[in-house]
């Protein structure tokens, strides 16, 4: 089967930021990638913006670059990659001051699209906000697209979302949270809204627990100063992982309607008990492995910033209650993998004698690599010798069974075109976030307050040994990471 192309209408795309390494690695080779769909109307336009005193033909080379580093080689198509540099243009601005602005004025046109990435600092948001509004650069119509980090605390997520409502309603305001524009974790609502199969099992007297893990080769290298005041907590688990938790957690919505769906995802964040201490699991990678260690990143060398988490959360309500979420996430981990693992409690009752064999029903999401689903049944092992069982996946990789072969569409494609399309649902709501941060900021302050410094684990390990404790003290074990 061939994937669908939805059209979408003809849009001129601003990309403050234009020239950064985001720009550069995903939004430029992702959008270049949805011109050889052939989902980018003609006319379109995509307009670079930086302070780089740059001409038209300076910044088509720079992305010509970007696409031969960052697209696949079999995807790059001489006559295409021409195509899209011919849509390209590029303006001189600065967002703090007023070069540039009024020339960004002129290029922009009536009855298209307009849509404005912010890929620069936070700190810049209000300062492009103010300007696109004042100039008339900015419509009622016009979408904002805002990156992580949203805050760092529920302080500046506040201020941050103020500055904004200033001079945009929220249906204007897309904050992209990349890992909800992950196929598998689209599917994971097609799952559980799409079938009667798994929903009526979704619930606390049929499931044990949930893993949610996040689990990275690479380490700080080159982002130290950024990293030291984030930490995993803020960088992946306030944002990435719990809006995977949101998803596995949420009620089913009335629609799947922006609104909809994220006033389902909020309550599950308003619903979130505090973590007590002893549920939580701090670690810094140490030296190992030609890595000299996280503090070598760092520009703090007695820095306590956690390179990995994990916690034990509960959400407190009917369905869920007393089934423990187990996140975790890491850098310079064993492998480099991504899933949810929803596992089923046993059946209530064993006919069979093969203790050995037995093993639980486990739902495997995998976001990476090879985004798919597993679910791990127990069928009888083949040959005579009696009953025995064994556990056998029933697979599902989406590369291979949807598409045909087919590129699935990058995170970022496909986020960018929902924006043009104006479709919210998979972006975070300003509450979203707040609550997000409610939650985030005590446990935080927690060890913060108490001086707590995390645990060094091995490069190339699966993290701290106090967090392989969390689980075993529960009878329970983290799956592999590999
Ligand atoms: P970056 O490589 O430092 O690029 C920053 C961009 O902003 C450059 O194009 C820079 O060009 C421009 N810029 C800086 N100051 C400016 C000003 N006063 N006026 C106009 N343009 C200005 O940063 P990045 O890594 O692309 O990150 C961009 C945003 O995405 C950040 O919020 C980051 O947290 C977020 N993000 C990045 C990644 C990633 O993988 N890189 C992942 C998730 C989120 P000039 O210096 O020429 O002005």
């Amino acid at each position: 089967m061939v994937s669908r192309v939805i059209p979408v209408d003809v849009f001129d795309l601003v990309i403050f930021g234009g020239t950064g390494d985001l720009a550069r690695r995903k939004i430029l080779p992702g959008l270049y990638r949805r011109y050889v769909a052939g989902q980018m109307p003609a006319d379109s336009r995509i307009i670079g913006a930086a302070r780089a005193d740059l001409s038209e033909a300076d910044y088509r080379a720079q992305v010509a670059e970007a696409i031969a580093e960052f697209v696949p080689k079999d995807r790059q198509d001489k006559t295409a990659i021409q195509g899209f540099l011919d849509r390209l243009h590029y303006v001189a601005i600065d967002a703090t001051g007023t070069n540039g602005w009024s020339a960004l004025k002129g290029l922009m046109r009536d009855s298209v699209v307009r849509a404005f990435y912010f890929s620069v600092a936070p700190s810049l948001f209000g300062d492009i906000a103010q300007r696109l509004s004042e100039h008339g650069i900015a419509d009622a119509w016009s979408r904002i697209v805002v990156e992580k980090p949203f805050g760092r605390d529920l302080a500046s997520a506040k201020a941050l979302n103020a500055v904004l409502a200033k001079h945009f309603n929220e249906t204007q305001i897309y904050r992209i949270d990349h890992y909800l524009g992950k196929e598998t974790v689209q599917n994971l609502m097609a799952v559980r809204f799409a079938n009667i199969l798994f929903e009526p099992l979704w619930k606390a007297e049929y499931i044990d627990h949930v893993q949610i893990t996040v689990a990275e080769t690479v380490g700080v290298d080159g982002r130290g100063a950024y990293y030291d005041k984030s930490g995993a907590m803020r960088d992946m688990v306030q944002n990435h992982l719990m809006q995977l938790l949101c998803l596995i957690a949420m009620e089913p919505p009335y629609h799947f309607d922006p609104d909809a769906v994220r006033d389902e995802k909020l309550k599950v964040i308003r619903a979130l008990k505090p973590v007590p201490s002893e549920d939580i699991v701090r670690g810094q990678y140490g030296a190992g492995g030609g890595d000299k260690g996280y503090v070598a990143h760092s520009e703090n060398p007695a820095s306590r910033t956690e390179s990995y988490i994990a916690l034990k959360v509960h959400v407190s309500n009917w369905r869920w209650q007393g089934v423990p979420f187990y996140l975790r996430t890491g850098k310079r981990l064993r492998a480099r993998a991504s899933e949810i693992a929803i596992t089923f409690k046993q059946p209530p009752h064993a006919i069979f004698d093969d203790a050995k064999g037995w093993h639980e029903n486990v739902l495997v999401i995998r976001l990476q690599p090879n985004e798919g689903m597993n679910l791990m049944v127990m069928i009888k092992e083949p040959g005579p010798g009696g009953m025995r069982l064994m556990q056998v996946p029933l697979d599902m990789s989406f590369a291979d069974a949807i598409t045909d072969g087919e590129d699935v569409p990058d995170a970022y494609e496909r986020l960018i075109m929902d924006v043009i399309r104006g479709n919210q649902t998979l972006f975070m709501r300003g509450d979203e976030v707040e609550a997000a941060w409610a939650w985030t900021d005590p446990i935080i302050q927690g060890w913060e307050l108490r001086g707590d410094k995390p645990q060094t684990y091995d490069p190339g390990s699966s993290g701290p040994e106090d967090a392989l404790m969390l689980m075993h003290r529960d009878g329970r074990r983290w799956r592999e990471i590999r």
